[in-house]
């Protein structure tokens, strides 16, 4: 065991303010450094479902009441306690998901600013208004909180990924039931606990763990009026059609496939830089990470001999140590994922220029090394699917028109980026791909908190996305006001 490994051994459950134990099955939490169990996880069952449920319709009438200005506050001292416990729970969300700890640091700094954004809640809900819109009538809009949202997320982002939703559904007067991904429970009850430590009334928020009879039984919940949703894309699709029927207002984040470009006149040092902590940061499991990397024309030689020998300089280790330069990947399921991937490109014919099996594991991590294979072709397993593990698949374009045409063919829109010297040809690359979010000379163009995460096409069901101003819509209904006096 590490010494970062937290010593709790069953993860408990938030409901109506106190901390419980789920009676439902018990499920093992892995680090994926050591592949040892960490803590056992307990899931809810029907009747424990509905408590969190209740207890967060319950909270409602008195929240929704409470002024925006005051709701705040909690969430301002929650920054606070999450500033200062930030190093704690970097370690914690290291020890159960694995990516490093520097990444760990940088993902905790982005949940504390999606509360820095939701705390001017007060500015951000103010609606629209008019006089005399007819004589002596005046018209304007409100903002009302809908009432029990649900949040349900992935793996790979413990910290960030739940406070997409977290503070914007509460700053906006929403009570929220958030159920985190089985496989990194720790990270997201240690923020509760500091949430709870922050002064939130009981209720407001309630944390609850399970796989798919939990989130089927929150989607068909009658007293749920939203559901926002981040994982894969056939869970998304899955959660979008379902809570829609029921009836729920929903956003669902689902998978991706990105491209990076690299043009000829690209700054190749400084691209090959970007291009490896795309493809390779948090072992590649990340929504954005770069993983069909397409040189242009004579950029294809400089750029794969320099990439070629820094991917083969990487460290791959336990993320707690300082300076490691990629982690394990989550389980040992994933793991067998990722190298039956990597079977998969060499039967299909692509050539291996780094090969993340040989590289050197310890002990008995969910270890993969960063792999890359060229000539890769649009029709193999390996370039169409999400393999969401550190390999990165060159597609070689004779031109800027091919790269282009390859983007808009995948069925995913999250993100891509283009690099290169020239302002002309990054321009008419924002223009014409089609794809939500984008990066010029930038490996992973995430959007910050106050700008909202935009995939597009496989990568998103719905309307609105999470964060920024879609995040106050989505949490909110409008109603129009028009008033008279006799
Ligand atoms: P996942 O879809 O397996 O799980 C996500 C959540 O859904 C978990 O809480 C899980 O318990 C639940 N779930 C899983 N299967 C379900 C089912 N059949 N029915 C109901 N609920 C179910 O995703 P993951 O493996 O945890 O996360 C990785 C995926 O998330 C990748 O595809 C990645 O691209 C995606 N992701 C997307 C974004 C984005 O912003 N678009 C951000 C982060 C991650």
């Amino acid at each position: 065991m590490t010494a970062t490994e937290p010593t709790r051994k069953t993860v408990p459950a938030l409901i109506d303010g106190q901390w419980t134990a789920h009676t439902g099955p018990r499920h093992p939490v892995y680090n994926p450094a050591t592949g040892r169990e960490i803590a056992q996880l307990p899931w809810a069952t029907a009747g424990e479902v509905d408590r969190a449920v209740q207890a967060a319709h319950a909270a409602f009438k008195a929240w929704r009441e409470t002024p925006v200005v005051d709701r705040v506050q909690p969430l301002y001292r929650f920054k606070a306690l999450l500033e200062k416990h930030a190093e704690e729970v970097a370690a914690i969300l290291t020890s159960e998901n694995g990516k490093t700890i520097e990444d760990a640091r940088i993902e905790v700094r982005r949940a504390i600013q999606m509360f820095e954004v939701a705390c001017g809640m007060p500015s951000l809900m103010m609606g629209d208004s008019l006089n005399d819109v007819s004589r002596g009538i005046d018209s304007r809009t409100v903002r009302e909180p809908l009432g029990v949202c649900v949040g349900i997320t992935p793996f790979n982002f413990p910290a960030m990924v739940p406070m997409w939703m977290l503070p914007f559904a509460v700053a906006t007067g929403n009570t929220f039931i958030l159920k985190p991904s089985e496989k990194v429970p720790l990270t997201p009850t240690r923020c509760a606990e500091l949430l709870v430590d922050a002064g939130l009334p009981e209720g407001v928020v309630q944390v609850i763990h399970g796989g798919k009879e939990t989130v089927d039984a929150l989607l068909r919940h009658p007293l749920v009026r939203a559901v926002s949703f981040v994982g894969s894309t056939p869970t998304a699709k899955y959660i979008y059609s379902t809570a829609a029927s029921h009836g729920k207002r929903v956003q669902a984040l689902g998978g991706a496939k990105n491209h990076l470009v690299v043009m000829p006149d690209a700054d190749m040092p400084k691209t090959v830089e970007a291009i490896i902590g795309s493809a390779f940061g948090a072992a590649g499991e990340r929504c954005l990470a770069g993983s069909i990397l397409v040189p242009v024309g004579e950029a294809a030689e400089p750029l794969l001999k320099l990439l070629t020998e820094r991917t083969r300089e990487m460290s791959v280790g336990d993320g707690s140590r300082e300076g490691t330069g990629m982690g394990p990947v989550v389980t040992a399921d994933a793991r067998g994922r990722i190298l039956g991937y990597i079977e998969k490109g060499l039967n299909e014919g692509a050539k291996i220029l780094c090969d993340g099996r040989q590289r050197s594991h310890e002990g008995e991590g969910f270890f993969v090394g960063p792999t890359i294979f060229d000539n890769v072709q649009p029709s193999m397993t390996i370039a169409r699917d999400e393999i969401f593990g550190p390999v990165l698949c060159v597609i070689r374009a004779e031109s800027f028109d091919d790269a282009i045409d390859l983007i808009n063919r995948s069925e995913f829109g999250n993100t891509t980026s283009i690099f290169t010297n020239s302002g002309k040809i990054a321009r008419e690359f924002q223009s014409r791909v089609e794809v939500g979010m984008i990066g010029v000379n930038i490996g992973v163009a995430a959007p910050m908190a106050f700008f909202p995460f935009a995939g597009w096409k496989n990568s998103f069901f719905g309307d609105l996305h999470a964060h920024g101003k879609d995040a106050v819509y989505f949490y909110t209904e409008q109603k129009v006001l028009m008033t008279r006096w006799f």
